[in-house]
């Protein structure tokens, strides 16, 4: 079976891609014995994905582990607020503080009519062989008044999407996952390795 490893330590977008690529081995960094800190210094989510991807592929290559990569760089960006937080989404308000985030962004948004957002996912895959492959997701929406559900992680519980219309926090993982800006990502991505492995 084709042994996938994700190059992240979110455990809540682990869940997700495992729940989403059901019929491949997914593999954590924990799996492979990767423990460092992959600092993302990038200024676009294709470069932060593309950091994370090439760190663990050299990685894999120094332990010999035959795998494909995939690394994700996501995040939430807010009209109002000129695309922000964007890629910077994770540090908006401390390095991963959750709580501290959705606080800070009603804050920002306050008293301000245009709530109207989207959720980014930039996906980089590289092959065994050294291939690279790239896709994009997204899905529109606006960021709720108060916190609604308590499913997912981050922004989830803020972000109202069009296509389900209620929030990803109060939306099922299999409802999140079918139209989420990760799903949508992770569907192009699987299409083009499925087109490549027919190429062999
Ligand atoms: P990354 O792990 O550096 O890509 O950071 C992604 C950040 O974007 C997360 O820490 C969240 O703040 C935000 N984000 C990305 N995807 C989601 C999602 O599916 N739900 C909620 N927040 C998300």
């Amino acid at each position: 079976m084709q042994k996938i490893v994700l190059a992240s330590n979110n455990k809540h977008k682990i869940r997700e891609f495992k729940e989403m690529l059901e019929e491949v081995d997914i593999l954590t960094l924990e799996d492979v014995g990767f423990y460092d800190d992959i600092e993302e210094t990038g200024e676009t989510f294709y470069e932060n994905a593309f950091i994370k991807a090439v760190t663990v592929f050299n990685f894999l290559k120094m332990k010999k582990i035959n795998a494909i990569v995939i690394a994700d760089d996501s995040g939430l960006c807010v009209n109002a607020l000129g695309g922000r937080p964007g890629v910077y989404s994770a540090r908006y308000a401390g390095n991963h503080d959750f709580k501290a985030a959705r606080k800070k962004l009603l804050e920002e948004l306050d008293g301000q009519k245009d709530r109207s957002a989207y959720c980014v996912c930039v996906l980089v895959s590289i092959l065994p062989n050294g291939k690279i492959i790239s896709a994009e997701g997204k899905t529109y929406g606006h960021i709720t008044e108060k916190e609604c559900g308590s499913n997912g992680f981050a922004f989830d519980c803020l972000f109202f999407s069009d296509d389900l219309g209620k929030t990803y926090g109060i939306a099922t993982d299999e409802e999140k996952n079918s139209i989420s800006h990760r799903g949508r990502a992770l569907k192009i991505l699987k299409q083009e390795l499925e087109q490549l492995s027919k190429q062999k």
